[in-house]
């Protein structure tokens, strides 16, 4: 499974592009940035882009989810049901952020946790959700990497103080659905650098054992 990062988004959010260099499907993880260079890859490489994953609705995460649908109609655009209400306030978030407001985007399709089958080659995408930084705060697990959006950070975790956080559900999604992964994991978070769950179970100074 190949992965190509883009990261220069709004306050620094990352947008990842995963595909299978066999079957040459793929996935976008957000959308907030670069929009041409992302289409210029997947032309080049022939990238049958099926899905736009969004990890949760914050701004910062989908603020070109609208223009990339317009280039990609078919690729379906994917959010956890319970942060559909955060893409609706996109123009209350542009105006709260000082941003140039922008459509509301498209959504395709609401998750929910094991509520769809989502495949890229043989690899099933597997959907979990981990709410406390956001009500609909998702991650995808595909393969051994995981994609966890303002979650689970490098030697941090999302924030929670924003509209529907809460600091003991965003413990309690980390220790129970996170932590209980495989510790060799990779972890590609929405912000700053990778890690792996092994890592963030010892150092992280939220939780760390070694810490
Ligand atoms: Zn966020
Ligand atoms: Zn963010």
């Amino acid at each position: 499974m190949e992965i190509k990062i883009f990261p220069n988004g709004i306050y620094g959010a990352i947008t990842y592009l995963v595909y299978d260099k066999k079957t040459k499907e793929g996935a976008l993880i957000d959308c907030t940035c670069d929009i041409d260079k992302i289409e210029n890859f997947v032309k080049c490489e022939n990238i049958n882009l099926k899905y736009l994953l969004i990890t949760h609705g914050h701004l910062d995460h989908v603020y070109c989810v609208s223009e990339f649908k317009e280039k990609f109609p078919t690729t379906q655009v994917l959010i956890h049901k319970d942060d559909m209400i955060l893409i609706e306030q996109i123009p209350m978030q542009c105006s709260m952020m000082e941003l140039e407001e922008i459509k509301i985007p498209c959504v395709d399709g609401l998750l929910g946790e094991n509520s769809h089958n989502l495949t890229i080659g043989e690899k099933e995408i597997k959907i979990i959700h981990t709410n406390g930084h956001s009500k609909g705060g998702v991650c995808y697990l595909i393969d051994n990497v995981l994609f966890s959006g303002d979650t689970l950070f490098k030697d941090s975790i999302g924030r929670c103080d924003l509209f529907g956080g809460s600091m003991k559900e965003i413990e309690k999604s980390i220790k129970e659905k996170l932590f209980t992964l495989d510790e060799n994991i990779i972890v590609y978070p929405g912000h700053g650098d990778d890690t792996t769950i092994g890592y963030e179970k010892k150092y992280n100074p939220y939780f760390g054992s070694n810490y």
